[in-house]
């Protein structure tokens, strides 16, 4: 076998591995970046960039439909999705970013790109396309697939994955998600509106569980709103196949035992790619989910070895992948300021309409951790832009600290929530009190300039420390 020597090797081009393989490459060092399957990973190919880009053709396709109500008249014919351009159109974003980022990596300057399936031999030593790479130097980006749970008759049905559902061309009549939560959620609205029926399966008794109440029961009612059916406490789910349709057998504490659609999408997580990379021949240690443990600032259980993105199990998102990327990076190369994980302010948003921003800890978190707290609330009824919009669903919601008087968390539910959420994740992490954000000026009229009003509206202490 042929050894080549690197001074690092990154193995995954997803979110983190082609910036930290430019950043290292640009310091001088050889590298070499193996990817076995498609450059820019889950977020470019089959994540982010896809479903939010088919998001953006369900949306019109849904203002189409209720043009009338803002008083635009379209052709009595209604509206078509033709899913055929839906896809090609959907393909060309997915490409342009695929191969933009192939060819940046590819052009890099001592940046040595390898193609396929990258397996540790030692904790130096990685082995590819029958060739051996050495370095002192190894960082993981190998990030995650979908989970396919053991229900009773699922080798026996042909069901789709967040992965597999991109590539279709048809247009399901009656998809059935199991999983209702980002994932499935997001596929939900988004077939709905290109016309399919949809039946959302979840065994907890509500959506979104890692949400407070409110947020979750609004989410519902908005889906609901657009006749996407919902099946809660959903125990023992069991699937079969019968000719061109699939029955899922659901014991739910209200509905019939049974869902049958032409199509079942399995969303029910995701598991990191971290069992077929001989990571036991470095001595690189995982938990029991399989996540490789990291410490604050990324490293392995073993010197020299990194592990960045979703298969470190702390975060499952594309910005904390690449945040991941400035935390090595800049511990590696800026001097004596440690960037460490556990400076990161957990945020992130679901792309339903309308979305939900998130950032910090829920009510239940913050009283369960033990904070006394004060709530700033609105309803985006409340919310002028969002009248005039005529996309009232939703709330405001503000978490603060009543000692400290620090914002603890906020779940802005509304249109525009996905932008509007970031003046408080920029306080938040600014370390100020929320008085700052309260007597800040914002623009009218925005979903923004009502976050000062909230926070001048706090509500009394709760929690356990009252
Ligand atoms: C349907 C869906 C929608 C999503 N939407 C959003 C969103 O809107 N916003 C958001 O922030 N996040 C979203 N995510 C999550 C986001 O895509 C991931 O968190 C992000 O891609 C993680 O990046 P990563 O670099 O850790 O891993 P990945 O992007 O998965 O990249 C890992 C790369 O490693 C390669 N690889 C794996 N094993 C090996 C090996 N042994 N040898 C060589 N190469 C290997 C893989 O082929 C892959 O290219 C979504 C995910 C899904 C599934």
């Amino acid at each position: 076998m042929m050894i080549r020597k690197y001074d690092a090797i990154v193995i995954g081009a997803g979110q983190a591995g082609p910036s930290l393989a430019a950043r290292l490459a640009g310091a001088d060092k050889s590298v070499a970046i193996i990817e076995r399957h498609l450059f820019g990973g889950t977020c470019v190919n089959t994540g982010c960039t896809p479903t939010k880009t088919l998001i953006a053709s369900a949306r019109i396709a849904y203002d189409a439909r209720r043009a009338h109500s803002y008083g635009i008249e379209l052709p009595a014919a209604g509206v078509a999705v033709n899913m055929r351009a839906v896809q090609a159109r959907k393909k060309r974003v997915v490409d342009a970013a695929k191969t933009g980022l192939e060819n940046w990596i590819r052009g890099t300057q001592n940046c040595t790109v390898y193609k396929g399936h990258a397996r540790f031999e030692s904790a130096r030593s990685v082995s590819v396309d029958g060739q051996v790479l050495t370095a002192e130097q190894i960082f993981i980006n190998v990030g995650g697939r979908p989970r396919i749970p053991a229900f009773p008759g699922i080798d026996r049905v042909a069901f789709l994955t967040s992965t597999s559902l991109l590539e279709l061309e048809a247009l399901p009549a009656h998809l059935v998600i199991v999983g209702g939560s980002y994932v499935g959620l997001e596929f939900a609205q988004m077939y709905r509106r290109f016309g399919s029926n949809v039946t959302v399966i979840e065994k907890a008794p509500r959506l979104l569980s890692h949400e407070d109440p409110e947020v979750a029961a609004a989410i519902q009612s908005a889906l609901e709103a657009e006749d996407i059916q919902i099946r809660l406490e959903a125990e023992c789910i069991e699937l079969a196949q019968d000719g061109n349709s699939v029955t899922a057998n659901v014991q739910c504490s209200v509905g019939p035992p049974q869902v049958t659609g032409s199509h079942v999408l399995i969303a029910v997580g995701r598991v990191p790619n971290t069992d077929d990379l001989g990571l036991e021949k470095a001595g690189v240690q995982k938990d029991h989910a399989g996540f490789i443990k990291v410490d604050d600032e990324l490293r392995t259980s073993v010197p020299g070895i990194w592990a960045l993105g979703d298969c470190n199990g702390k975060g499952a998102f594309t910005h904390t992948a690449y945040n991941d990327y400035e935390i090595v990076a800049a511990n590696l190369f800026d001097g004596n300021l440690r960037r460490r994980l556990s400076d990161r302010i957990p945020c992130y948003a679901l792309f339903v309409d309308p979305p939900l921003g998130r950032v910090g800890l829920t009510e239940r978190d913050a009283l369960a951790q033990g904070h006394a707290i004060r709530i700033g609330n609105r309803p985006m009824t409340k919310v002028a832009r969002a009248v005039e919009k005529g996309e009232t669903r939703g709330l405001l919601k503000v978490v603060v600290d009543a000692r400290s008087k620090l914002i603890l968390g906020a779940s802005i539910l509304g249109v525009g929530a996905d932008e509007a959420i970031h003046s408080i994740i920029d306080v938040m992490a600014a370390g100020v009190p929320y008085t700052t954000l309260q007597n800040t000026v914002h623009i009218h009229p925005t979903v923004s300039e009502l976050i000062p009003t909230v926070l001048g509206e706090l509500g009394p202490t709760t929690g356990m420390s009252v």
